[in-house]
């Protein structure tokens, strides 16, 4: 057998390849497993898009080589989308990169843009995968410790001066994963400013932009005056219109990140299957009313969930926007223990808040992507192990 080059053998442990092993062993035993720890959406693509791609399959154009950097008509959809969305204006061509879904733009930039032993300001806790796109470049992280007191924001005031002009890139999420938390529109703001004074390329991960709760509408990153100029935000067709195994999705913003992002994939790649592309413009130009309808549903999920922990005790909030739930452990747990303790002993799973960084210490991670009765009988099941005072 050969030996796996240095780079590979220096990538971040995958946290929850074990917690999968641990699911499986109870699995096996036979119990009825409620599993609240993966981000799976668990509903399916709406059919005007499926019908989309199986009549664009057959026309034999896509058939060949799809242009390298995607197909114009999907550039132009989704600059039309955000115009209308978020009220951005782009070029399409120069403003906008086709992507293999999110994660793939989230772990090229770093790529793109870093020397090996660069400084990226990176959010704990927070989406594993920016790690990975760290440690491929050979690049640095800093992190950036989210507190509930800030809304979950990093406070830049409070990071080392000597890190903060060291950093060339730096991520966030909102509505973020793991928190649920969204951002301001004056944390937006701050974040351009802080940007351009010490010369940071901002990354803005948007995947569960479409999905704010309470009739609030999460912000674009690019709404922000000035974002252009400092950064791109990456969107993915995943969540959104539940297009996860399609990967699909885009880069928006900077042109000379775009520049960068195309001429790596112009090495690594041709562009997605045009069939896929016309799908997805399709997804973005018709009707919205199957994201409204998705949107209802989580909500409706979140209120029956947050309500019945409430009702039992456990003192949780209800997240702003994505589709995960952040609960703090009880006193004297840590976040492992206590997924094992749910796993054992209520057979439900949720994702212990170490794996997405040490400051995820404290809380487990809740995915609202089953339905709200098997929610609602998690939350039974928990009840019953009576670990909160009423
Ligand atoms: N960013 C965040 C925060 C995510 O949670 C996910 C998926 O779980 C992604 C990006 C990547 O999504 P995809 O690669 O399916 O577009």
């Amino acid at each position: 057998s050969f030996v796996q080059s240095e780079l590979l053998q220096s990538l971040p442990k995958q946290f929850f390849a074990s917690l999968v092993d641990k699911v499986g062993k109870v699995v096996a035993q036979g119990h009825d497993v409620i599993n609240l720890g993966q981000g799976n959406p668990d509903q399916q693509t709406p059919p005007h898009i499926v019908e989309a791609l199986q009549k664009a399959a057959a026309n034999p154009k896509y058939h060949k080589y799809s242009p390298f950097r995607g197909y114009s008509f999907l550039k132009e959809a989704v600059a039309a989308f955000y115009q209308r969305e978020y009220g951005v204006t782009v070029d399409p061509e120069r403003e906008v990169a086709v992507l293999f879904g999110g994660k793939a733009g989230l772990v090229e930039i770093p790529q793109c843009l870093l020397n090996p032993g660069d400084v990226v300001l990176v959010p704990d806790p927070g989406y594993p995968d920016y790690w990975s796109g760290v440690a491929l470049a050979r690049a640095k992280m800093e992190m950036m410790p989210l507190y509930s007191e800030n809304g979950f924001l990093p406070d830049y005031r409070q990071l080392d001066e000597k890190v903060v002009e060291k950093a060339k890139l730096m991520f966030l999420n909102y509505p973020n994963n793991p928190t649920g938390a969204v951002a301001t529109d004056s944390f937006f703001a701050e974040t351009v400013s802080f940007a351009q004074k010490h010369g940071i390329c901002v990354v803005h991960d948007f995947a569960y932009g479409a999905i704010g709760f309470d009739g609030q509408k999460p912000i674009s990153f690019l709404q922000t005056e000035g974002a252009k100029d400092v950064g791109i935000e990456i969107y993915t067709f995943s969540k959104t219109y539940n297009m996860a195994g399609w990967r699909i999705g885009f880069a928006i913003g900077n042109e000379s990140v775009i520049a960068a992002i195309n001429l790596l994939q112009d090495h690594l790649y041709v562009s997605l299957f045009g069939a896929i592309q016309e799908a997805a413009a399709v997804a973005l130009l018709e009707s919205q009313q199957c994201v409204t309808e998705l949107v209802a549903l989580y909500e409706s999920r979140r209120n029956a969930f947050i309500g019945a922990l409430q009702e039992i005790g456990w003192n949780v909030s209800a997240p702003a926007g994505s589709f995960f739930a952040w609960l703090p452990v009880p006193k004297g747990w840590t976040s492992e223990r206590f997924a094992d303790l749910l796993l054992e002993q209520a057979h439900v799973v949720v994702a212990p808040g170490i794996g997405f960084g040490e400051h995820g210490e404290g809380y487990v991670r809740v995915g609202l992507l089953t339905s709200e009765e098997r929610l609602t009988e998690a939350a039974r099941r928990i009840a019953k192990l009576d670990l909160f005072q009423q």
